[in-house]
C-alpha cells in the first residue's frame, strides 16, 4: 500500500511536472533550479534549524522498528523489566520523532512560503519594467500565469524537496544496512522485487510524462481560448457565438480529458502490478523469515523489525522518486520565471541623465521604425519634424500612417531602429525616462483606468496633490458634474479596466489627469469616433482648454479640424512618411493630400479631418 501511495505521488509528480518539461536542455533547468535555491539562502538560519530537526528525527526514526521488535521479542520470552523499559523508550523516542519530525516541517514550510514571497516580488518586478514591445508579443494571461502557475510550481517543492530527499535517502540507506545488518540472505530475497517495481516505475513514468505534456499543451490551448472568449465577451454576446465559444472550449477540455483517461488505465495497471510486488515481497519476507524462526535461526521480533524496515525502504523509495519528478517541474518552472527576472529591458526607465526641467522642445532626426513582432513591415522611412517650444502641432493623415506610432516614441515606449529623437537638444536616449515622464503627459486613444476610484483614477502616480486642486482639474475636464452624479461621487469605483464609466467620460477624467499634472510636453492621441454627440462636445471642450492652457508643446493626433485649424504646425502623414507640413492655410494652398482630406471631411459634413 505504501509503495502504491509512493507510486501515486510521483504519478502526481509527473502528472503536474509535464507543465515544466518544455524543450529547453536538462542542464540549462538544472543551473536554473540551482538559482531557484539560491534564493533560498536568506533563509539559512532556518534552513539550518531544519537540517538539524531532521538529522534527529531520522535517526530517532529509525531506532523505532528495533524497539517494536525487540519488545515483541521481550514480550514472547516474558520478560516484564525489560519490556517495561523498552515500552518506556518507545514512547520517549516516538514523542522525540514526532516532536523534532514536526518542528522541521515547520521551518522547511516557512521557509518555502518566504521564498515565494520573494519569488513573486523578484518576478513581477521583472516583468513591468519589461519593454512594451514583450508585452506586445506576450499575452497578460500568459503572464499572469506565470506570475500564480509557474512561480508556485517552482517555489512549493523547493520547501519539501529540500527535506524529503535528505530524509528519505537517510531512510533509505539506514533501513538498507539495518536489514542486512538482521539477515543478508532475507534482505537478498527481498531486494529482488526492488528491481521490477523500479523498471514498472520508469516505465509508466516515461509514458505519462509524454501522455501528460500533449495533455497540458490541449488544456493550454482551452486556457487562451477561455481568456479569449472572456476578454471579448461583449463581441461574444453581441454577435451571440457563446454557443461557438462553449464548442471551441469544450473541443479542447473534451481531448485533454481523453489523455488524463488514458493515463488513469495506465496508472491503474501500474499501481496493480506495483501492489502485487509489493506485497509479494512481503510474502515472501514472512515465508523465508517465518522459516528462520522456526529453525531458530532468527527472533520473531527481529523479524517484525525486518518488515518495519523493509516499509520504510519501499517508501523512501517511492518518495524520492515523486521528489525527483517534481524537481523536472520545478526547474521547468524555474527556467521560465527566472529568464524573465534576469532579462534585462532594452529601455531602462532608471538609466540615464536626469532631467529636472524640460523646455518642451522636439525634433526628430530621420526616424525609422518597425514593431517588433512585424520586422517586415516599416512603419516609419524617414521621419524628421520639429515641435517647437510651446508650440500646437498637429498630426493628421489616413488611418495607418504611422500618427501613434510617433507619438508611441516620444513616450519612449519603444526607440528608432535609426535615427534620433531629441529633447531639448539632447538625445532622448541618454536622457532619464522616469524624470522625462515627470514632464510629460499623456492621453491615449484608449484611456486606461485602474479598479479603483474615480479619485485615485485621477491623482493616479501624483505624490502630492490636494483635494480641492483635482477638484478643480475635473471641472476644468468637464468631468465634476458627472462624477458628482454618482451617489459615491469621486469615491465611485469604476471597475476593471473602468468598465462603469462610458467611453467620453474616461477621456474626461484622463484630460482631468493631464490638467492636475501640468506636463511640459502634452501627447494627446484623440479619439472621438467613439462618442456620441453630446460627449464629443464636453470632451473637445475640455481638450481645447488642456490645449491652450499655454507654455506648453501639445502634439497631437487630431481627426477635428478645430483643432488642426488652430494648430502652429501640421504634418501630414502617410505611409510612415511626412507628405506635406505646415499652417492651415498653406497646406490647404498646397491642394494636395491635406487639402483633400479636409474637403473630403467637409463634405460628410463633419468637422473632422479624419484618418478614413
Ligand atoms: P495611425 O496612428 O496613423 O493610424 P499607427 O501608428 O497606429 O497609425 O500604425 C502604423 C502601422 O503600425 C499600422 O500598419 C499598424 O498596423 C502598425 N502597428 C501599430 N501598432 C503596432 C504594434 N503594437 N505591433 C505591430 N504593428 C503595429
Amino acid at each position: 500500500a505504501k509503495s502504491a501511495r509512493g507510486l501515486a505521488e510521483s504519478a502526481e509528480g509527473t502528472l503536474r511536472g509535464d507543465k515544466g518539461l518544455k524543450e529547453e536542455g536538462d542542464v540549462d533547468q538544472n543551473r536554473f533550479l540551482m538559482r531557484a535555491i539560491s534564493l533560498a539562502r536568506e533563509e539559512l538560519c532556518l534552513i539550518l534549524c531544519a537540517f538539524f530537526c531532521l538529522a534527529v528525527s531520522s535517526a530517532s526514526g529509525l531506532l523505532l522498528p528495533r524497539f517494536q521488535g525487540s519488545i515483541l521479542d521481550h514480550a514472547i520470552n516474558n520478560d516484564k523489566p525489560k519490556f517495561k523499559s523498552e515500552i518506556q523508550l518507545l514512547i520517549i523516542f516516538t514523542v522525540i520523532t514526532g516532536l523534532f519530525e514536526a518542528t522541521r516541517n515547520l521551518c522547511f514550510t516557512v521557509v518555502g512560503k518566504r521564498v515565494l514571497k520573494t519569488l513573486q516580488d523578484h518576478l513581477f518586478m521583472g516583468v513591468i519594467r519589461q519593454d512594451i514591445a514583450y508585452f506586445d508579443g506576450t499575452t497578460s494571461g500568459e503572464l499572469t500565469s506565470r506570475l500564480t502557475n509557474d512561480v508556485s510550481s517552482m517555489a512549493e517543492p523547493i520547501n519539501w524537496m529540500l527535506s524529503s530527499i535528505v530524509r528519505n535517502a537517510v531512510a533509505l540507506v539506514g533501513a538498507f544496512i539495518l536489514c542486512f545488518s538482521i539477515s543478508w540472505k532475507l534482505s537478498m530475497l527481498a531486494f529482488t522485487t526492488m528491481a521490477p517495481i523500479m523498471h514498472i516505475t520508469a516505465v509508466y513514468s516515461r509514458w505519462s510524462r509524454e501522455l501528460n505534456r500533449k495533455r497540458y499543451a490541449l488544456l493550454a490551448e482551452a486556457n487562451s481560448a477561455a481568456s479569449e472568449a472572456l476578454g471579448n465577451v461583449r463581441t461574444v454576446r453581441a454577435f451571440s457565438t457563446e454557443e461557438v465559444e462553449i464548442g471551441r472550449f469544450k473541443s479542447k477540455t473534451q481531448a485533454a480529458m481523453q489523455k488524463g483517461v488514458r493515463d488513469a488505465f495506465a496508472y491503474a495497471g501500474a499501481v496493480a502490478v506495483n501492489d502485487w510486488l509489493d506485497l509479494g515481497a512481503s510474502v515472501l519476507i514472512l515465508w523465508y523469515g517465518g522459516s528462520l524462526v522456526m529453525q531458530g535461526r532468527l527472533s520473531a521480533g527481529k523479524l517484525i523489525t525486518f518488515q518495519l524496515y523493509w516499509n520504510q525502504i519501499q517508501s523512501a523509495y517511492q518518495s524520492i522518486m515523486s521528489v525527483l519528478m517534481s524537481l523536472t517541474r520545478a526547474a521547468g518552472a524555474a527556467q521560465r520565471v527566472l529568464s524573465l527576472v534576469d532579462a534585462l529591458p532594452d529601455i531602462d526607465p532608471n538609466a540615464g541623465t536626469m532631467v529636472s526641467t524640460l523646455e518642451g522642445d522636439i525634433k526628430l532626426q530621420n526616424v525609422h521604425f518597425h514593431y517588433q513582432m512585424r520586422p517586415q513591415h516599416p512603419v516609419l522611412t524617414g521621419v524628421s519634424l520639429h515641435f517647437g517650444q510651446g508650440q500646437v502641432c498637429a498630426l493628421v493623415g489616413r488611418s495607418g500612417g504611422g500618427k501613434s506610432t510617433i507619438v508611441h516614441l516620444l513616450m519612449r515606449f519603444y526607440d528608432p531602429t535609426e535615427g534620433k529623437i531629441l529633447l531639448d537638444g539632447w538625445d532622448m536616449k541618454h536622457l532619464n525616462l522616469k524624470s522625462v515622464h515627470e514632464h510629460m503627459g499623456l492621453v491615449a486613444q484608449d484611456t486606461q483606468m485602474f479598479a479603483c476610484s474615480i479619485a485615485e483614477n485621477i491623482t493616479y502616480g501624483l505624490r502630492k496633490h490636494t483635494v480641492e486642486d483635482m477638484e478643480e482639474a475635473a471641472r476644468y475636464a468637464n468631468a465634476h458634474d458627472f462624477i458628482m452624479r454618482f451617489p459615491e461621487g469621486y469615491a465611485t469605483r469604476v471597475g476593471e479596466r473602468g468598465v462603469r464609466l462610458s467611453g467620453g467620460q474616461r477621456q474626461r477624467i484622463a484630460i482631468a489627469r493631464m490638467l492636475l499634472r501640468r506636463p511640459k510636453i502634452l501627447l494627446l492621441d484623440e479619439a472621438t469616433s467613439s462618442l456620441d454627440t453630446e460627449s464629443e462636445a464636453l470632451v473637445q471642450e475640455a481638450l481645447d482648454r488642456l490645449i491652450s492652457e499655454g507654455g506648453r508643446t501639445v502634439v497631437l493626433v487630431a481627426h477635428r479640424l478645430s483643432t488642426v485649424q488652430n494648430a502652429d504646425m501640421i504634418a501630414v502623414m502617410e505611409k510612415g512618411s511626412v507628405v506635406e507640413q505646415g499652417q492651415h492655410e498653406e497646406l490647404v494652398e498646397l491642394n494636395g493630400v491635406y487639402q483633400r482630406l479636409v474637403r473630403r471631411q467637409l463634405s460628410k459634413g463633419k468637422s473632422t479631418v479624419d484618418s478614413g
